[in-house]
């Protein structure tokens, strides 16, 4: 699918704009599982002075949203109409450390936040070390692992608003739930402040190693995935509620569930966005039929719609 080119337009309208703007720019790379259609306009900002101008005179009807490294999104094959932004590492991945707080870009990955803490004889920031997103991802995802999230280590976030305001957002106003925070989905984040607490790096490290070690033997870190695809439901696993439901290796086209964790969804290859997200699907409809429990999707599911009769459960 190719989309009306928008970007001399929105060029004319943004002479100083200094950020890279592409028409028709496919997201197939730019997330984990390797599949989705093309952006209308892919938004590359210099640094977030661009970012706000071009926020600011980008005109009212054109939606926009922003994307990590992808590592929780399902992108349609269909595609997005409108912009979306993409924070590059240069301008929105600074790292520093100021005492115990670690102050750190929207574009730094998590892993690189939590080694950077390591080397600060920081502690609390071990669980980032084995997500592969970005801080971006983290602060809208309410990221975490091994009992601590997002939520525990956030002093504030910094933020731009659909129109380019500046925005600083405290714990409490980032809302945060299991996997969210209640910030209007327009918000895009730039950065984020952490604290934790002074103590032995050898012990930081240790911890950093057996987080990572873990993740190996239990989930398949190596695939095109999105990592865990449904929230656990209150008391349960979904893990467990999918596997009981028969659906583990259960495979849609080129899509399966993990034979090794049954909560993660791979691209076995040739998958397209349609089989993800039918397998997904079909998961959710298996699961209500054994167990009566309704799973709720982890994964972001972005772009325009397939037809949703084809979304009806597909049974091997
Ligand atoms: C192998 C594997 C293991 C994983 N393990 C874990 C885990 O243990 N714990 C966990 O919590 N997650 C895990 N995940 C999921 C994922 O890594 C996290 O959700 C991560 O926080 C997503 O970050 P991202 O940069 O990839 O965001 P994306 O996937 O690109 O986007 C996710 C959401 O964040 C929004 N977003 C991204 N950047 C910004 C921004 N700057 N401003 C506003 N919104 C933004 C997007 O719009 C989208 O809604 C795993 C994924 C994989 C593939």
């Amino acid at each position: 699918m190719t989309f009306p080119d928008i970007v001399p337009e929105l060029k004319s309208q943004m002479p100083d704009l200094r950020g890279r703007l592409l028409a028709n720019e496919s997201l197939t790379p730019l997330t984990w599982f390797r599949v989705g259609g093309p952006a209308q306009a892919l938004f590359t900002p210099a640094d977030e002075d661009d970012l706000a101008y071009f926020l600011r005179h980008l005109p009212e009807e054109i939606p926009v949203g922003c994307i990590g490294v992808g590592s929780n999104l399902i992108v349609r094959d269909r595609g997005l109409p409108g912009v979306v932004i993409r924070l590059p590492p240069r301008g929105f991945g600074e790292v520093t450390i100021e005492g115990d707080a670690v102050r750190a870009g929207a574009a730094a990955l998590d892993r690189r936040v939590a080694e950077a803490a390591a080397a600060a004889s920081i502690s609390g920031l071990e669980f980032y070390f084995g997500i592969p997103g970005t801080i971006g991802g983290a602060l809208r995802m309410n990221a975490g692992a091994n009992g601590s999230e997002t939520r525990d280590v956030l002093v504030e976030a910094r933020a731009l608003s659909r129109h380019g305001e500046r925005i600083t957002f405290d714990n409490s106003a980032m809302a945060f739930d299991y996997r969210k925070s209640g910030v209007d989905p327009s918000v895009i984040f730039t950065g984020a402040i952490f604290r934790g607490r002074i103590a032995e790096p050898e012990a930081i490290r240790a911890r950093m190693d057996e987080v990572q070690a873990h993740r190996e033997t239990v989930q398949p870190i190596r695939e095109k995935t999105g990592g865990s695809t449904f929230k656990n439901p209150p008391g349960q696993s979904a893990w467990k509620l999918i596997d009981a439901a028969g659906m583990r290796g259960h495979r849609v086209g080129g899509a399966q569930v993990s034979d090794m964790h049954c909560n993660f969804l791979i691209n076995t290859g040739e998958a397209t966005a349609r089989d993800i997200e039918t397998l997904g699907e079909t998961v959710r409809e298996r699961v209500k039929q054994h167990s009566g429990i309704e799973l709720q999707w982890e994964i972001k599911r972005i772009g325009l719609k397939h037809d949703p009769e084809k979304w009806k459960p597909v049974f091997g």
